[in-house]
């Protein structure tokens, strides 16, 4: 049987002698999904997202991954060639530092070559026309696919990176602290390229961020990791309105509910029956997902009751208080 989850890491624990790398973790990683693991410098980020990729051996627990042939693998139980082999093909790592990721004395073009070489292409016409459309994904001038990456700025060189972890094809990404090494001004950017471009490719990604805001723009969940351990996963939503521990709680007290807050979160379910025609109910509708910034422009320009619809049916209410206290508690 098909089972929804691609990775699954069942309680796992890793010890570094006396220190704790991270502890009894568990979590789902969803095919497709975008999942952000956030937490401050110490936290057990890496030592988690490199027990999941096989770098580090557990200490206890099971991870799975549900393969192509969807077949179930233990990581923690499999030989060391198997395991090279799933990384080479099925997984890749985006490195904090471009340098740990690329080879800077061979050209960007040969730094993804390589990477295909891997996973068995062999043309060279073919390798280098998949290497020019992967730079082009990535937003790097094509004529520049013969120089070093040496010659490039940071932000470039995280390209080049990305384009090469991504070139095989693999199922899940895995990225630890991708932009953080970036100037401000670059890490927008190229998180924004980054959102445009898995939005395309729909590739399962887990990655590593210790910026909070970074997690909520890009990821679909967000885990988030204190002293080894994940306090909460979820989405943004789910945690901002109902964070499980104090420390979340302070830890999500700056995300604005203007970004992450939806329709669904805020509305009464209907429960009149209130058909979609009804002339007071038509020029007042909000999609189940509308932002709450969408709901207080339409309740500026429109006085009254908003209604929210989903497949030409009204399944909620929002009342003007609705909207007010949803803005109330989040400044509490
Ligand atoms: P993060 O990525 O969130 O900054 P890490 O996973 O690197 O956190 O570290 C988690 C904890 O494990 C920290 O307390 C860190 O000091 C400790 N740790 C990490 N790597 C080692 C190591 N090689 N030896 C000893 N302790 C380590
Ligand atoms: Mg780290």
């Amino acid at each position: 049987m098909k089972q929804d989850f691609l990775f699954k890491a069942s309680n796992i624990s890793k010890y570094y002698g006396q220190n704790i790398g991270c502890k009894n973790v568990s979590l789902d990683i969803n095919p497709g999904e975008i999942l952000g693991i956030v937490g401050e410098s110490g936290s057990g980020k890496s030592t988690l997202l490199n027990c999941i990729y096989g770098n580090l051996e557990v200490d206890e627990g099971d991870i799975f991954l549900n393969d192509k042939s969807e077949k179930i693998l233990n990581f923690t139980k499999i030989s060391e060639p198997k395991l090279r082999l799933i990384q080479r093909s099925d997984l890749a790592f985006v490195h904090q530092n471009p340098r740990d990721g690329l080879r800077m004395n061979i050209s960007a073009g040969g730094n993804i070559g390589e990477r295909l070489m891997a996973v068995g292409h062999r043309n060279y016409g073919e390798i280098r026309e998949i290497a020019l459309n992967w730079l082009e994904k990535v937003e790097i001038d094509i004529s520049r696919i013969d120089d070093k990456p040496s010659t490039f700025s940071g932000g470039m060189q995280q390209r080049v990176g990305l384009a090469r972890a991504i070139s095989a094809n693999p199922d899940v990404l895995l990225m630890d602290e991708p932009f953080s090494a970036l100037d401000p001004l670059i890490r927008r950017q190229l998180q924004d390229e980054f959102i445009k471009l898995s939005k395309q490719l729909q590739k399962t990604t887990v990655f590593i961020t210790h910026d909070l805001d970074e997690a909520v723009r890009i990821g679909d969940r967000i885990a988030i990791m204190k002293d080894g351990v994940v306090d909460q996963i979820g989405t943004a939503e789910e945690i901002v309105m109902n964070p499980q521990t104090e420390y979340v709680a302070n830890f999500v007290a700056g995300i604005s509910r203007l970004k992450v807050v939806k329709a669904h979160a805020i509305m009464k379910p209907n429960v009149t029956d209130l058909s979609i025609n009804t002339p007071s109910v038509r020029n007042n509708v909000v999609n189940l997902d509308a932002s709450l910034t969408e709901i207080i422009e339409m309740s500026i320009q429109r006085p009254g009751d908003i209604y929210v619809v989903d497949a030409e049916k009204v399944v909620g209410v929002i009342e003007q208080s609705d909207i007010l206290k949803t803005v109330i508690e989040g400044t509490e």
